[in-house]
């Protein structure tokens, strides 16, 4: 195994593409190392990115947009000042990544990239519009091309990334007045486990009105599932009773899970509308200025 340890997206970029056998980058290493450790996967070449500059960076731009860094940590996200205020429920999302080990190494883009359909960032990501920098060659250097979150994943253990393709940014929108975001999952012990569902609520409000809102879920088919129907069941409510049955309603209608031991298709199904109403109740409280 060759280890790399590029110190720019371009270098990272010409490794990857010259590489011929099985490749990896590198970031916190806690999805790569343990399935090295397993020998799920050993890769011929594995690429450091944390050598780049800028890739602990997270930076609040000056139009309110952030930019984060494809080395930062869950831990950082967590401890970063201001950046809770605008966008709780993806850093939530991010602390319940793994223990307080994990969180000192995982990142937003291993998470999206080691492409299971119930990582918990990954729905936070596409509920809130978060896009993603994609760097590769052309024919005359480099390019970097924006996609949005929601584009990346593909199915259990895919996405839409190509050969040469490295990520070198993590895009968040600046937040909109009286928007509220929230993440919740359920899992089947009290922490260090795999969310069984997951969902991400994203909403916006003109006076007690919701008049925007995303409700994505995790965890319950083979890709991500932003549910129109459960944002349109929102959007023109005050978020009355009848609003939020008929949120998980839809909620609970998307669903296309695995049947396991941790969950049965039964129960998945079900506790998507229930965690749907509760993260809806929660975005909408930060939404109104509660500080939850
Ligand atoms: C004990 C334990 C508990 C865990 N608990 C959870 C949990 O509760 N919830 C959860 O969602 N996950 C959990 N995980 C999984 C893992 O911690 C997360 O998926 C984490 O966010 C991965 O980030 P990383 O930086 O460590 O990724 P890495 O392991 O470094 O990389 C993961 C994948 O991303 C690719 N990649 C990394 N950087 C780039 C880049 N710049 N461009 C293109 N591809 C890139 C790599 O090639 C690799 O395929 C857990 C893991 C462990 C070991």
């Amino acid at each position: 195994m060759q280890y790399h340890t590029p110190d720019s997206f371009e270098d990272a970029v010409a490794i990857a593409n010259a590489a011929t056998g099985t490749t990896r980058f590198l970031a916190g290493g806690t999805d790569v190392l343990v399935q090295l450790r397993a020998d799920i996967v050993t890769p011929d070449d594995l690429i450091d990115i944390k050598h780049i500059a800028g890739t602990h960076d997270i930076t609040h731009n000056a139009d309110g947009s952030w930019t984060i860094g494809v080395a930062v940590t869950g831990a950082e996200m967590s401890e970063h000042p201001t950046l809770k205020n605008d966008w709780p429920g993806l850093v939530e999302a991010m602390d319940l990544v793994g223990s307080t080990q994990i969180q000192g190494r995982a990142t937003l883009v291993g998470n999206l990239c080691n492409g299971s359909p119930a990582a918990d960032s990954v729905p936070a990501m596409i509920a809130i519009n978060a896009s993603i920098d994609i760097t590769n060659a052309t024919d005359t250097g480099t390019a970097t091309r924006q996609v949005a979150a929601a584009d990346i994943h593909t199915g259990p253990g895919k996405t839409s990334l190509t050969k040469g393709d490295v990520i070198s940014a993590v895009n968040i929108p600046a937040v909109q007045p009286n928007s509220g975001d929230a993440y919740l999952r359920f899992i089947p012990r009290t922490e260090m486990d795999i969310a069984v569902v997951g969902v991400a609520v994203n909403l916006t409000l003109e006076g007690d009105t919701i008049t925007a809102a995303k409700v994505v879920l995790g965890a319950v088919a083979p890709s991500y599932v932003t549910v129109t129907d459960a944002a349109n069941a929102l959007i023109g409510s005050t978020l009355d009773e009848a609003a939020l049955d008929a949120l998980a309603t839809a909620a609970s209608a998307a669903c296309n899970p695995i049947d396991d031991k941790r969950g049965t298709i039964e129960f998945r199904t079900q506790v998507s509308g229930v965690l749907a109403k509760r993260a809806a109740v929660i975005a909408y409280a930060r939404a109104k200025g509660a500080n939850t």
